[in-house]
């Protein structure tokens, strides 16, 4: 995948109404998007792939809604008051911000293009170990002494390094005076930690349990990149599985190879997915992981996979003055229950528009057709069948004769149980070419010999192979093609 092609599938996401820039009418928001009409079903449907696969098919793992807005003091507690931030840097000339690790990332991948290892891995040495250290001024001599350019201006006139809180805040409150600082939730884990005995009491779970949480999340990114890959407001999918202290190794390694199969089962192809380890841990982490996807720019975090040990619950108890503790009646091999303790936390964290943009890279494809000087291009959206925006488009052949009658018929029996597309307007293989685009995995077309003998030609999308069939049989053929169990089981 190159550079080349991401450009098209950004065009291609805008054109067949999957992603639009938010507020385009007035030059777009920056790093701030709007699903549309087919964006929405292929988001809808991956976010039910990762619902089901963690809160319907593990039977000690439940779902909440927790609201966006929190009391203050969570954040307080949760270290994002202090800690969450991220190392800026402004060039003088072009008056641009950017992230002071990212540029020099950046840098890192361009020696690895250029196929200069040794230049790569000092850099990335260097740059772990002013992570680590958060030296600020350490960032600053890299971007000197790696003589980074500003890529807008061209120039290295630099300013100093300076710590950048991510937080988005707004007034809560009718009058000014009432008026109480409060934060947009920069991720939804602590919905799910405030939470963490109201659901085991009311749900009884028994540790080992998760919660599991989907919604939106807010981050006042520095720098916007890359499409829906660094966005301002994203939604995130995320787990909080709470374990026996001294456990948490074993679920951390649990959780990484169930993630990683759960992400392979898509079939965007093995290779394209790899375990990055952190070496300098977020402020609550005692291990923490990425998943990387192959993006066309470069392998990048797709999802976090962290061991969180105790520190939310623990912070909770401690700012709030209520106790987090877990009560456990079994007992240990000496015969001893366990008793009160604060759980440890395996976390799960997947962004919902990366998983997206994984699955909109690696499906599009654009493959020549035809023969001799008949030879065309199709673009093609090889999606999983069961994550299509429409599982079916249904086409009376000409908009007469009955046909549109019995197309609507065959609508009619689908569409509760199927996202259905009509459509009688243009040549039949435009049609075709239009739901390959959206990734339909088939089209019906209903023709004169219809009429006859109640049968339709189905069209496969990847194949292109067209078969009749019985109009009773489409419901088969569709039960067979478009289940979960095919990503699930
Ligand atoms: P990055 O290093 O890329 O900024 P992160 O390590 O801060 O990401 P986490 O805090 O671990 O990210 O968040 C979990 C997941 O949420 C990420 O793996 C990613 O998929 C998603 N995510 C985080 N920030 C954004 C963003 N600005 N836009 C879209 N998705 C995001």
């Amino acid at each position: 995948m190159s550079e080349e092609i991401f450009k098209k599938v950004v065009s291609h996401a805008k054109e067949y109404g999957f992603v639009f820039p938010s507020s385009e009418i007035y030059d777009g928001l920056g790093a701030v998007y709007d699903y549309g009409q087919n964006g929405v079903e292929l988001k809808n449907n991956l976010r039910q792939y990762w619902w089901k696969a963690m809160v319907q098919m593990h039977e000690n793992i439940v779902g909440i809604d927790a609201a966006i807005f929190m009391h203050p003091k969570t954040w307080k507690a949760s270290g994002h008051i202090d800690g969450f931030s991220d190392p800026m840097i402004d060039n003088k000339d072009s008056k641009k911000r950017y992230r002071a690790d990212q540029l020099l990332e950046d840098k890192i991948t361009k020696y690895e293009k250029e196929g200069k290892t040794n230049k790569a891995d000092e850099l990335q040495a260097a740059l772990d170990k002013v992570t680590l250290d958060n030296d600020l001024a350490g960032f600053k001599s890299l971007i000197e002494q790696y003589e980074i350019a500003c890529p807008i201006s061209g120039t290295r006139n630099w300013t100093d390094v300076r710590q950048f809180n991510l937080m988005f805040s707004t007034e809560m409150g009718a009058m000014a005076e009432d008026a109480d600082k409060i934060y947009l939730r920069p991720e939804t884990a602590q919905g799910i930690f405030v939470n963490f005995l109201n659901v085991q009491k009311t749900g009884r779970m028994k540790i080992p349990f998760g919660i599991a949480q989907t919604g939106k999340a807010f981050r006042n990114e520095i720098i916007a990149r890359q499409f829906i890959m660094r966005m301002r407001e994203f939604e995130q999918m995320e787990m909080q599985f709470f374990v026996r202290p001294g456990t948490q190794k074993q679920w951390y390694e649990y959780w990484k190879e169930t993630r990683i199969k759960w992400h392979k089962k898509l079939g965007l192809g093995d290779n394209n997915y790899r375990f990055h380890n952190h070496v300098k841990m977020a402020h609550y982490a005692d291990d923490a992981v990425d998943i990387e996807f192959n993006y066309p720019f470069g392998f990048k975090e797709l999802e976090g996979i962290h061991s969180r040990t105790d520190f939310d619950l623990k912070n909770h108890q401690e700012l709030s003055g209520k106790k987090m503790q877990y009560f456990d009646a079994e007992l240990d091999e000496n015969g001893k229950a366990y008793g009160n303790y604060i759980p440890y936390v395996v976390e799960t964290s997947v962004g919902l528009d990366r998983l997206f943009l994984s699955v909109l890279c690696a499906s599009y494809k654009e493959e020549e057709v035809g023969e001799g000087d008949k030879i065309d291009t199709r673009v093609v959206l090889s999606l999983p069948a069961i994550l299509a925006p429409y599982k079916v488009a249904i086409f009376p052949l000409t908009k007469k004769d009955g046909l549109p009658e019995v197309a609507r018929k065959i609508i009619d029996e689908l569409k509760f149980d199927y996202n259905c597309f009509y459509e009688e307007k243009d040549a039949i293989g435009k049609r075709y070419r239009r739901q390959d685009a959206l990734g339909t995995p088939f089209c019906i077309t209903v023709d004169h010999e219809s009429l006859e003998n109640q049968t339709v030609t189905i069209r496969y999308r990847d194949t292109m192979v067209q078969e009749r069939i019985p109009i009773a049989k489409i419901r088969e053929i569709l039960a067979s093609e478009v289940n979960w169990s095919k990503l699930l089981a």
